[in-house]
């Protein structure tokens, strides 16, 4: 199997000198480094917006750690004010007193229907 060249257009575009051996135009190697310049500057480019991208992604992720964090601070926060509304809210069980409002009670100012209450008594005189 023949190997394929890793040169394929100067080797068509090479001419054999005596005395020299293998040689190129000029204009051809001119040709081919203005190419290189260019293929340069065009990745010298992509890699510029790959590191700003990776930038942009570090800072990202950075920023959603902390508030991943600060969620499970206030997460934490909230169910600890919860298990303390619940606390206060079974120490201050009591039965509903009807209060001259019509359904709040004339006790803890909160509805009848809220589990504060055991039951609903009448009004006080
Ligand atoms: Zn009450």
């Amino acid at each position: 199997m023949e190997e394929k060249s890793d040169t394929p257009r100067t080797d068509a575009a090479a001419q054999f000198v005596s005395h020299f051996g293998w040689q190129v135009h000029a204009d051809f190697a001119r040709d081919l480094e203005r190419e290189l310049a260019t293929a340069t500057r065009e990745r010298d480019g992509a890699r510029a917006i790959a590191n700003d991208r990776d930038a942009m992604v570090d800072h990202r992720d950075r920023a959603l750690t902390a508030i991943y964090q600060r969620v499970d601070i206030i997460t934490q926060e909230r169910d600890e004010a919860r298990a303390e509304v619940e606390r206060l809210r079974s120490t201050f069980v009591h039965c509903h007193v009807r209060g001259s409002s019509g359904d709040l009670c004339a006790v803890c100012g909160l509805d009848l229907r809220d589990k504060v209450h055991t039951t609903a008594t009448e009004a006080r005189p």
